[in-house]
């Protein structure tokens, strides 16, 4: 997938899933992070719940590995799994940055829940059962 495609993607679903997510009153910022930085990650999100803005960055299709990680990995799915990273916060999952075995096993846990939900709203979002 080119980058260009990834733009287009991302401007219109950003703010529809937004909307669907009840996150209407959130300020979204979206920047894409170069695939020399963490190539191994396809985004990732800031939330600052005081402002009611996140940051939300993804992976810039601008390397043939990036391009091909876009492929296998559906872009708004991505892009909802980022979104939902939101509403997971407020259970204080990954909300500071202190390590514990306790609070890995949740973000781990929470990964999984995100993954899971992402994939089965987007597919219900096309028309698949
Ligand atoms: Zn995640």
């Amino acid at each position: 997938m080119t980058h260009a495609k990834l733009r287009t993607i991302t401007r219109r679903w950003v703010p529809w899933w937004r909307d669907k997510l009840g996150l209407r009153d959130w300020h979204l910022d979206v920047e894409y992070f170069d695939p020399n930085e963490d190539s191994e990650k396809m985004g990732s999100c800031e939330p600052d719940y005081a402002h009611r803005t996140a940051k939300v960055r993804l992976l810039a299709a601008t390397t043939p590995m990036a391009q091909q990680a876009w492929d296998k990995h559906a872009p708004e799915e991505v892009i909802v799994h980022e979104l939902l990273h939101i509403h997971f916060g407020t259970f204080g999952v990954g909300l500071n940055g202190h390590y514990s075995p306790g609070k890995l096993s949740k973000a781990v846990q929470a990964e999984s829940v995100i993954n899971a939900l992402a994939t089965c709203l987007v597919a219900r979002r096309r028309g698949k059962r």
